[in-house]
């Protein structure tokens, strides 16, 4: 058994969960069901938590498998300046906007629009 090989391409949540920047477990605020991928498929916002940290109260988005599995981040997979700068911003703050539009589309469920009693 080679117990001392690193697993790679190999993410789990809990890898996930750590700040980019600090490295410090974040928290786990908020999981959306993902419409468009695999049903069970979530996305939690995790926040960092580490008040001396840049990131502090700053999330970011971990996709979740009906699995469990994570997928590893690909944007930034062919990166070796990942911790070197801050190019993800923008891509980001997309993330934060897509969840909350897939969050409001949860919450304006088709078909349970008040009727008019007078229609
Ligand atoms: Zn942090």
């Amino acid at each position: 058994m080679n117990e001392d090989v690193p697993i790679l391409g190999r993410t789990t949540f809990e890898q996930a969960k750590l700040c980019p920047i600090c490295g410090q477990p974040g928290e786990d605020r908020r999981s959306l069901k993902a419409p468009g991928l695999s049903p069970g498929t979530t996305v939690h916002t995790i926040y960092c938590v580490t008040k001396l940290c840049e990131w502090f109260n700053t999330p970011w988005m971990v996709q979740v498998n009906p699995d469990g599995s994570v997928p590893p981040p690909q944007d930034h997979s062919r990166s070796k300046k990942y911790y070197a700068g801050f190019e993800g911003h923008d891509e980001l703050a997309a993330n934060i906007d897509l969840a909350l539009k897939l969050q409001a589309e949860q919450e304006i469920k088709p078909g349970s629009e008040i009727r008019n009693p007078q229609g």
